[in-house]
């Protein structure tokens, strides 16, 4: 068993010159080579920007990157022959590929519609602010582009149940279509949560049912691709979602595929996190958000966050088996719509607890690999080698020491398939000091040293398997066995 590691492989700001689809063939060795067994690439079908598009807007997508709409015909990233052979590429290495999937809205309608709505207040979409009144909403898609190759489904309002923009008034509002109500299956922030922006879906129509899964199953046929990152869970209807994972993973099944499937479900409440896991019956995993938030105190705390209770109320202390873990993404970067991007100290700590600790699947961020050029943010020192003692070394039995307000640890014992397998971690978000930390019998005599050697000096295991770990203020030390370091120091 090799631990699985996914990457997220982009950040908002990448360049629009439409060729990350080729920089990902060129990387996807040295991504295997790096550790990485899953690669989460982005939206890769026609957004209403068009080659400007990160892709959540979404147009068409029977579109990845074939036909002239929106003004282009490739994506941001690339053509669809591009895009085709980039998942080739990295499926060649042995990387599994996620694709991100957005099913909550379309944007970009080629024409509009008159439509009887209804006004909701912002903040309590529940409450009518007007009777029925006429808006003109963008809701019609025909894809005149596209000519009806792969499938002639037009959109027109009867598939949406709501939008935010009158184009007769040239106002924004929350719109709902007479007739139709927001889904009670999704979050209850704002009242309802159903509507996020856009034209948003009526998932309750057959017609739009029936679509999701044709466009889902050809989607399929046409990438092949290992797995789904499923986009704003948190506005389309629970139930929705899981039928629709269920038929994709149904359709799978019948070319030997298992799909691995991780839902964006923003919000650092984890008892919503929890509930949604038992609405969609346990069917996919979930990004662990109250988790990144807890980074983002513990690292704006001046020290003061109590880090014993760094994992309280997270997905990977309550679900382990269904948290994805994550530092920073596309949205928390500096910019973005959900910025809260963990400081530069704290990274390599919060990397080290993610990829080192036995709960959760970690998921690396590319702005975090490679930078952000865009911000002038730096790649994380030692990422790299984080992930190198991850797929080596963190292995095994794993025990806490997360027991006092600022010094905290852990150590895994290795297993008999990994040669030299073993880690001890310890950290703080304040002062240095030291700490005995139980790394196991069979280690008794074993010199270790801090793979990161932000500490020098070895540390020798006592006949009982403990050993006395030290670290400086503000910082991570990873300690791995004197002859595993070895291997680190010549391969970085
Ligand atoms: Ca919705």
């Amino acid at each position: 068993m090799t631990n699985k590691t996914i990457m997220q492989y982009f950040e908002w700001y990448l360049p629009e010159n439409s060729l990350h689809w080729k920089r990902t063939i060129a990387q996807a060795a040295a991504l295997r080579e790096s550790g990485i067994n899953i690669v989460w690439l982005p939206p890769a079908y026609k957004g209403a920007a068009g080659a400007a598009s990160v892709g959540y807007d979404v147009y068409d997508m029977y579109d990845l990157g074939e036909f002239s709409q929106k003004g282009t015909i490739a994506t941001k990233y690339g053509t669809k022959e591009d895009y085709l052979a980039a998942v080739k590429a990295l499926q060649e290495q042995g990387i599994q590929v996620l694709c991100d999937v957005v099913l909550n809205h379309r944007m970009g309608a080629d024409d509009t519609e008159q439509v009887t709505v209804v006004e909701e207040l912002g903040t309590n979409r529940n409450q009518d602010i007007t009777g029925k009144q006429q808006i003109t909403a963008w809701t019609k898609f025909n894809f005149p582009g596209r000519a009806n190759v792969y499938s002639d489904f037009c959109w027109n309002v009867s598939h949406f149940s709501g939008t935010d923009w009158d184009e007769s008034s040239k106002r924004n509002g929350i719109f709902r279509f007479d007739g139709k109500c927001w889904n009670r299956d999704t979050d209850t922030e704002n009242g309802n949560y159903d509507y996020l922006m856009g034209a948003d879906l009526d998932t309750d129509n057959p017609e739009v049912i029936a679509e999701t899964r044709n466009w889902g199953t050809w989607y399929q046929d046409t990438v092949h691709m290992d797995g789904f990152r499923m986009d704003a869970v948190k506005h389309i209807s629970f139930g929705f979602c899981k039928d629709w994972i269920a038929a994709m993973r149904s359709y799978a099944n019948n070319r030997q595929k298992e799909l691995f499937v991780v839902g964006e479900y923003w919000t650092n409440e984890i008892d919503k996190l929890t509930h949604y896991l038992d609405m969609t019956e346990h069917s996919l995993c979930l990004f662990d958000v109250p988790l990144h938030f807890r980074f983002l105190q513990a690292a704006t705390s001046d020290g003061n966050f109590d880090m014993a209770k760094l994992y309280e109320n997270t997905l990977t202390q309550r679900a382990p088996e269904q948290a994805v873990t994550f530092v920073d993404n596309h949205d928390t970067q500096p910019g973005q719509a959900l910025c809260s991007f963990i400081p530069a100290w704290f990274k390599p700590i919060a990397y080290a607890l993610i990829l080192l600790r036995a709960t959760g699947t970690p998921c690396v961020f590319y702005g975090d690999y490679y930078g952000i050029p865009h911000d002038n943010v730096s790649p994380v020192p030692q990422l790299t080698r984080l992930l190198k003692i991850r797929e080596r070394y963190a292995y095994g039995a794993e025990h806490l020491f997360f027991d006092d307000s600022s010094l905290v640890g852990f150590t895994r014992e290795g297993d008999e398939e990994h040669p030299d397998s073993g880690v001890a971690v310890l950290l703080t978000d304040k002062e240095g000091g030291s700490k005995r930390m139980y790394l196991g019998e069979r280690f008794a005599g074993c010199r270790m040293v801090d793979a990161l050697e932000n500490i020098s000096g070895t540390v020798t295991i006592e006949g009982d398997g403990w050993g006395t770990f030290s670290v400086k203020g503000g910082s991570v030390s990873v300690w791995v066995m004197e002859l595993a370091w070895e291997y680190l120091y010549l391969n970085n």
